[in-house]
């Protein structure tokens, strides 16, 4: 007898997974191993920034009450007494009438308050004038302008990009401390399976979700362990399982959690003791997607069907591992854009169409990437966003609004207008 399943909604589904996700902890490394990693304390400036009164261009430090009267006809003339390059400073005060040549960055000496650029001058032997009078601060970056010394920058939970390690370097900290990453398993089931070497065969075809899911993975900087292929074997399955979960902190399988003869993944939760946090969700692509959890580690069973598996892995798998790490902001970036293309087709389900989105004159639109049935290969490639079409009974038409939630960011413009 075929099992009835109570779906229950994606949001549903999606605070379960949330609420059964175990931190791991956190652990100290050198600043260029953390690109990627997760923030576990706060970024608090250490001093301001600029941390000295500082040149923003090339040209000549002065005291601005020498240029008051300043115009045309009335040229203030000023004495060049020096040089100060990025790195050095002035050995001696300004006094009346003196400027000290001074290059980007550099310290602004002492009683000097404006700087004149280089184009705002002409040059004469021993010096300088200037047409125009300058106010006290013109021309000099602040210090702490950018950054005051105990300012909270970068909250914890945030993910190190490279502006971010700019921000850490600027500090001096040679050292971070990150959330640890989990490893995760990666299993793909299904006797009709072959290896990405193998000649297609009769009834076979190649694994591509194994691979996908990897890919899914290092995109966003996770370690994972291959556990390849098994055929459906309840007793082999099982072991491999169980192995899995010693060697890694979260399992993915894919394949085998529907309600076909071979599909052996519920068995063996049951038989592991795993508790199932649901095994229907009111979603397409997707829908038998199963979580299950054990201990501390959760084990997603994704469709095997090409288009679902992508799918659940990001709204269930994605934003649980990155709160394994404490990371604040887990889910993908979701924006509001004008449906492409008609999709007529009204489900009593949550759609997640794997789609492409563009700028144009008439503002964001996402377009549905081609075929997209869960067991479509074609468009998770082409597409770079996934439009959640709400369910209920009716179609919807080129030109709506819809959400849109953004992957990641390989697809680039071919030109730009800016
Ligand atoms: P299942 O979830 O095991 O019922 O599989 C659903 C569909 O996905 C079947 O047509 C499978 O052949 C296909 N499939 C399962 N695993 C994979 C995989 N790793 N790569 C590509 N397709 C798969
Ligand atoms: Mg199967």
């Amino acid at each position: 007898m075929v099992e009835i399943r109570k779906p229950i909604q994606v949001a549903e589904a999606v605070e379960r997974v949330m609420n059964n996700v175990h931190k791991l902890g956190t652990e100290t490394l050198p600043l260029e191993d953390t690109y990627g990693r997760v923030l576990a304390a706060p970024i608090i400036a250490k001093h301001d920034v600029p941390p000295f009164d500082r040149s923003p261009y090339d040209g000549f430090a002065i005291r601005a009450e020498d240029s008051a009267g300043a115009s045309g006809t009335d040229r203030k003339a000023f004495h060049v007494i020096g040089e100060i390059g990025a790195g050095h400073v002035a050995d001696r005060p300004l006094e009346r009438g003196e400027s000290f040549r001074i290059m980007t960055g550099a310290l602004i000496p002492e009683q000097a308050d404006a700087v004149v650029m280089l184009e705002q001058t002409v040059e004469n032997e021993g010096g300088f004038t200037l047409r125009k009078p300058f106010e006290t601060g013109e021309n000099i970056s602040r210090q702490g302008e950018d950054m005051r010394q105990g300012e909270t920058l970068i909250e914890a939970g945030t993910i190190i990009h490279p502006g971010t390690i700019a921000l850490l370097a600027t500090f001096g900290y040679a050292e971070v401390c990150v959330a640890k990453r989990p490893i995760a398993g990666v299993l793909s089931t299904g006797t009709e399976l072959l290896r990405v070497t193998d000649e297609l065969e009769p009834g076979k075809i190649r694994n591509s979700n194994g691979p996908m899911i990897n890919a899914q993975l290092t995109r966003i900087g996770i370690d994972y362990k291959s556990y390849g292929m098994m055929e459906d074997d309840l007793s082999a399955c099982t072991e491999i399982v169980k192995k899995a979960l010693e060697e890694t902190d979260l399992l993915i399988t894919t394949g085998g959690v529907s309600v076909g003869d071979y599909d052996y993944l519920p068995k063996i939760y049951e038989s592991l003791g795993a508790e199932v946090l649901f095994n229907k969700v009111a979603m397409r692509p997707g829908s038998v997607t199963t979580v299950a959890v054990l201990g501390n580690k959760l084990l997603f069973g994704l469709s095997g069907n090409p288009s679902a598996c992508f799918t659940g892995f990001e709204l269930f798998t994605r934003p649980a591992i990155l709160s394994m790490m404490g990371c604040t902001a887990p889910y993908m970036p979701r924006i509001q854009a004008k449906l492409g293309d008609d999709f007529k087709k009204a489900n009593p389900f949550t759609r997640f169409v794997r789609a492409s989105w563009s700028m144009t004159n008439e503002g964001i639109i996402a377009t549905p990437a081609g075929f997209n049935k869960s067991s479509a290969v074609s468009s998770i490639a082409r597409g770079n966003c996934i439009i959640v079409l709400p369910s209920g009974t009716r179609g919807f038409e080129k030109g709506m609004s819809v959400d849109v939630l953004l992957l990641g960011t390989e697809q680039g413009a071919e030109c730009w207008e800016l």
